[in-house]
């Protein structure tokens, strides 16, 4: 039951009009659980208050699979504009970013022009960037592109996904640029040509390639809800003396609250990945996918006015 409804929530996170719809309804059918809120200036005061607690942040304006170039452009002047205010209120924020939001299904030229433009802000105000890693035809396009931009601008890392069975031979081959990399298990449907289907083999790999990173030398972002990667994680750092200016855990926006700040109070670095903006239908519907026992506040949300 569980595998059918991830694959109907990972199918709907697809669903164009569905997008639409919810684009013009705004944040329902609790949603606002896993969102920040719709506007730059709701995300802001929810980044202050975390920071407050102690915990860093890396901010998301949502949107993905865009396929026109002025839509692009303003997707890219939302991030520029939230690095301003980031740099301006001196928050504990970074950015995160999808291509396909950037133009990267519209044409090199629009993504490269866009995140040169986030980039350059970027530099400025002292924030770094990260590419979230999406679908895997988008994988190698999104690899091309960090490592074109790698060398330009250091403040600017990506994501690796466990499930995929290439993810050992990127990592190695990204080695050189000694990159900073949030790890994760992934979160889109693949096929079994491309990714691990069964949840012991990711969790096996993803364990595989937090050592192989962390061991390199490199900065390592886990991000991950789940206690035994968690664990496994503190047992690494601590039997190879790995400090903790090299790596941190991360955690998605309303999901597990109180491990986020538990492991603030034992001296971990936690960063929390805030979403927010109209767009939030794709993201929901993947959060949902991760844990179906969460459409009980679907439910819930459905029947509140
Ligand atoms: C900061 C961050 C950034 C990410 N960026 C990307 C990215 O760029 N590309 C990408 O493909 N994926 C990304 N992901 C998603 C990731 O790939 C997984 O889909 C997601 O983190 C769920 O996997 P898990 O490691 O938490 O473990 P799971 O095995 O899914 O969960 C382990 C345990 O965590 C708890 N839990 C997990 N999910 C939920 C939930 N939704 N609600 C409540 N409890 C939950 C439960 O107790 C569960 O048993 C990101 C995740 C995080 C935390």
């Amino acid at each position: 039951m569980e595998r059918i409804l991830k694959s109907l929530f990972l199918f709907l996170s697809k669903n164009k009009s569905m997008t639409r719809a919810a684009k013009k309804y705004g944040l329902r059918f609790g949603a606002s659980r896993f969102v920040a809120g719709e506007s730059l200036e709701m995300a802001l005061d929810v980044i202050a208050d975390l920071n407050r607690k102690g915990l860093a942040v890396t901010i998301d304006y949502l949107g993905e699979f865009i396929e026109d170039e002025r839509e692009a452009r303003t997707m890219a002047d939302q991030c520029i504009e939230a690095i301003r205010m980031i740099g301006r209120e001196n928050l504990d924020c970074q950015l995160s970013l999808k291509l396909t939001s950037m133009g990267l299904d519209v044409s090199e030229r629009v993504v490269m022009d866009n995140l040169r433009r986030i980039l350059e802000t970027a530099k400025a105000n002292h924030v770094f960037v990260t590419l979230d890693m999406e679908d895997f035809p988008r994988c190698q396009p999104t690899l091309d592109v960090f490592k074109n931009l790698r060398a330009e601008y250091t403040e600017l890392g990506t994501v690796i996904q466990a499930y995929l069975y290439r993810t050992e031979k990127d990592i190695a081959e990204l080695n050189e640029l000694h990159p900073n990399l949030r790890l994760v298990k992934g979160a889109y449907k693949e096929s079994r040509e491309v990714a691990f289907a069964e949840k012991k083999d990711v969790d096996e790999n993803f364990k595989k390639i937090i050592r192989q990173h962390i061991l390199n030398g490199n900065y390592t972002a886990i991000a991950t809800h789940d206690d035994k990667i968690i664990d496994y994680t503190k047992v690494l750092v601590k039997e190879q003396g790995i400090p903790g200016s090299q790596f941190e855990f991360q955690m998605l926006y309303g999901i597990r609250n109180e491990k986020q700040l538990q492991l603030v109070e034992e001296g971990y670095k936690v960063r929390v990945y805030v979403p927010y903006g109209t767009d939030w239908y794709g993201y929901f519907m993947r959060r949902l996918a991760e844990r179906p026992a969460n459409v009980a506040f679907v439910l819930k949300g459905l029947f509140r006015r």
